[in-house]
C-alpha cells in the first residue's frame, strides 16, 4: 500500500517514468546513484535531475562519499517514506478541498452554457453578456448541475477513503520510527551506563594504586630521610676535618716561612 502511494506522489510531482525510482529505493537504504541510472537506463545526469527534484520535495535524502580512485563524489539515495506519505496526504487534502468547494458552488449557483462553443460561464457573466454568447451569439442555456454534483460526490468519496488509508500508513510508519528511536535511545543509555560503570571501576583502581604508592612513598621518604641525615652528618664531619687539615697546613707553611726569614736574617 505504501509503495502505491509513494508511486502516486512521484507521478504527481515529477512524471510517470520517475515512478520506477520508487521500486529501486523501496525497502533499501543508501542506493548508489549509478546503479539507479543503470536500472532506469538513463544517463547519470538525467537520473540526478530526477533525484534532486524528489529531494527538493523531501521525498528522498542522500549521503555522499568521495570515490577515492576517481576523486569525485557519489550520492547514495534513500526514500523518506514518512515525508512522502505526508506530502501525498497534503496533496489529497488539497484536492478534497477543491472538490468540496466546487460541489458547494454547483449546489448553490447557476451556470450557463453555450452548446455551440462548449463554453460555460457563471450567472454573473451570463448577465453581463445578456445571456448571449459573445463568440457565436447563440443564447445561453442553463447548465445541468446534477451531473457535476454526482461526479464531484464520487471524487470526494474516493479522496476521503484514500486519505484514511494514508493516515493508517502514516501511523504504521510513525510507530516504526518511534520504535527505532526508542531502540537507539535504549542502546545509548546502556552504553552510557556501561561507560560510567567502567569509569567508576577505573577510578577505584587508580585510587587503590595511588594509595599503595602513597604508602610506599611515605615509607621510603622516612628511610631516605634517615639515610640522608646520616650522610649529612658524615658530610658535615668530613667538611670539618678537611677545614682543620687545611688550617693546619696553612699554619705549617706560615711557620716554616717565618723560620726561613729568621734563618736569612741570622746569616746576615
Ligand atoms: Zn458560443
Amino acid at each position: 500500500m505504501q509503495i502505491k502511494f509513494l508511486k502516486s506522489i512521484v507521478e504527481h510531482l515529477i512524471n510517470k517514468p520517475a515512478v520506477l525510482i520508487v521500486d529501486l529505493l523501496a525497502g533499501k537504504k543508501d542506493v548508489n546513484e549509478f546503479l539507479i541510472a543503470k536500472k532506469l537506463d538513463l544517463t547519470i545526469n538525467q537520473t540526478r535531475n530526477i533525484l534532486y527534484k524528489l529531494s527538493d520535495y523531501g521525498l528522498v535524502s542522500f549521503i555522499r562519499k568521495k570515490d577515492k580512485r576517481k576523486g569525485w563524489y557519489i550520492y547514495f539515495w534513500t526514500l523518506n517514506i514518512y515525508q512522502s506519505l505526508n506530502l501525498f496526504k497534503n496533496k489529497m487534502n488539497e484536492e478534497l478541498n477543491q472538490a468540496k468547494n466546487q460541489l458547494k458552488s454547483r449546489e448553490e449557483k447557476r451556470y450557463y452554457l453555450c452548446k455551440i462553443c462548449s463554453i460555460e460561464v457563471t450567472e454573473e457573466i451570463a448577465l453581463l453578456n445578456d445571456f448571449t454568447c459573445p463568440e457565436c451569439e447563440e443564447i445561453y442555456e442553463l447548465s445541468n448541475n446534477q451531473g457535476f454534483i454526482d461526479s464531484l460526490n464520487k471524487t470526494i468519496n474516493r479522496l476521503e477513503k484514500e486519505i484514511q488509508l494514508i493516515n493508517i500508513e502514516l501511523e504504521i510508519e510513525e510507530e516504526r520510527i518511534n520504535k527505532k528511536k526508542a531502540k537507539k535511545i535504549k542502546v545509548a543509555e546502556t552504553e552510557k551506563k556501561d561507560k560510567r560503570k567502567k569509569n567508576r571501576e577505573k577510578n577505584i583502581e587508580i585510587k587503590k594504586k595511588l594509595a599503595k604508592k602513597e604508602g610506599k612513598k611515605k615509607a621510603s621518604k622516612k628511610t631516605i630521610k634517615k639515610k640522608s641525615s646520616k650522610k649529612e652528618g658524615k658530610k658535615k664531619a668530613s667538611k670539618k676535618t678537611i677545614k682543620k687539615k687545611i688550617f693546619k697546613k696553612a699554619v705549617k707553611k706560615k711557620v716554616s716561612k717565618l723560620f726561613d726569614k729568621l734563618k736569612k736574617k741570622k746569616k746576615k
